[in-house]
């Protein structure tokens, strides 16, 4: 009980604690107050605080607009011969110039696409049946796992990353530019594809810039992986072309006028910011949009992931290998380093507190004796002994021990983490010293895992 006591006090003091102002407005907008954090550590995947786009007025619907001429027609109103579904034909029906969703599931392209510009033109019903994600709901989905939300979000409300133009469950338009139920809606997309190692590791992830009624709703924006529901987008390597799928959602969502053009972007390669991962296997959830160091590779880009990889690591960040440890001194020359380029990180850490700290219970050890024991563990980690042991034999934080940080998010955490954490290279181990501001609880042996 006082474990459990103490790692709670511990938790609400590492994280600003926003449950309550949370639990208050999810219950006067739909969306998830128990989901992950994005990476960038702003809003959790379907945050139902997250808020929303403000409303832009498009133009009145037209008619279909003409596809260039260097454009494949994908769908001019007549037929299905450029799709097909996931056991055969395709079986939307067909009539009045356009095709409606009527459950038989999703429609893929039957031709596969990388880089590429694709014009859709959709409707949702008429008749406004059910709300928030499950009025008017399908997509476009980019080699049939990035989706760009359609839904009918004229007066309907959802959570901010669900909604129509959304980049589902990551990134929320621009601004709704939405049409009334019926109306025709055009969405013009430029998406880029991710491109990926030989290895499968990231190198940039995909881009999306979407026009919805011909208003902004996303700038080149880089996605965090496929798409995902209540759970983090994360990449795993596929090839440089896919089919397109439209998303059977269970509405009798119309289109008519699709076509797209398909686009060499040799010329304009991705920016360096794009640069997510030099190395690797599949993506996890850890590395995306990671900011690179020069040469646009990842400042720890060349290292292995962490865990199972973090034996071939050598776990002191200044690179001594003579075993002459001072951990003052090492602290102080870590802090002269700089912060490395990546955005998100995952530490663990071993928190030695001692007896007077704030907010701190049930510990007798003075504040001496919490340094010498400091030193001891963070000696212990050095040398190569299991982090997760050495965490459950001694940390004082009872929670786990285990925190992703982002740079933007990290003002909410002990400043003493992110001071070190973000100097740290995966695999390897520092500590943040007690300090009545920036590390109050006492001594942090810190660990970076992602
Ligand atoms: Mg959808």
């Amino acid at each position: 009980m006082r474990r459990t006591l103490l790692s709670a006090v511990v938790l609400t003091s590492l994280f600003t604690a926003t449950a309550l102002a949370q639990d208050s407005k999810a219950a006067q907008s739909p969306g998830y107050t128990d989901t992950p954090m994005l990476p960038d550590g702003k809003w959790r995947v379907h945050d139902s605080a997250r808020p929303h786009p403000a409303v832009a007025e498009p133009g009145p619907a037209s008619g279909p607009v003409p596809a260039p001429k260097d454009a494949l027609v994908l769908f001019d109103g007549t037929d299905l011969q450029h799709w097909k579904s996931n056991d055969g034909d395709a079986k939307w029906s067909v009539a009045d110039g356009c095709m409606t969703i009527n459950g038989t599931g999703d429609l893929r392209t039957v031709r596969e696409f990388g880089d590429c510009q694709l014009h859709v033109e959709w409707a949702s019903p008429v008749e406004v049946q059910g709300e928030s994600q499950g009025r008017g709901n399908s997509g476009v989905f980019f080699f049939e796992r990035y989706e760009v939300q359609i839904l009918d979000s004229y007066g309907n409300v959802t959570y901010a990353d669900g909604q129509a133009g959304s980049l589902y469950g990551q990134q929320p338009p621009l601004v709704n530019a939405c049409r009334k139920p019926g109306e025709w809606q055009t969405y013009d997309i430029v998406f880029r594809a991710p491109t990926f190692g030989p290895e499968g590791g990231l190198l940039t992830p995909a881009r999306v810039t979407l026009f919805h009624n011909g208003v902004l709703a996303h700038l080149d924006r880089p996605l965090w992986g496929a798409t995902a529901h209540r759970s983090l987008p994360s990449y795993k390597a596929h090839e440089s072309k896919g089919p397109i799928r439209l998303q059977d959602h269970g509405n009798p969502v119309r289109f008519r006028n699709l076509w797209i053009r398909e686009l060499d972007l040799s010329s304009t390669p991705a920016a360096p910011s794009t640069i997510a991962r030099a190395k690797g296997k599949a993506m996890g959830g850890s590395n995306e949009g990671a900011e690179p160091s020069k040469g646009g590779k990842v400042a720890g880009g060349a290292e292995p992931d962490g865990g199972s990889a973090s034996a071939r690591v050598n776990p002191d960040p200044l690179g001594n290998t003579d075993g002459k440890r001072d951990m003052d001194s090492d602290i102080a020359a870590l802090m002269q380093q700089p912060e490395l380029a990546d955005t998100n990180i995952t530490v663990q850490h071993v928190l030695i507190a001692f007896q007077g700290a704030p907010r701190i219970s049930g510990v007798t050890r003075t504040k001496d004796e919490a340094k010498v024991l400091a030193a001891k563990v963070w000696a212990r980690a050095l040398s190569g002994e299991d982090f997760a042991a050495l965490m459950k034999a001694h940390s004082n934080d009872a929670g786990g021990g285990e925190y992703p940080m982002t740079k933007q998010g990290r003002a909410s955490m002990v400043k003493g983490f992110g001071d070190v954490g973000f100097r740290l290279k995966v695999g390897e181990i520092g500590v943040a010293p007690w300090d009545a501001t920036a590390s109050p609880y006492g001594w942090h042996i810190i660990k970076r895992v992602k």
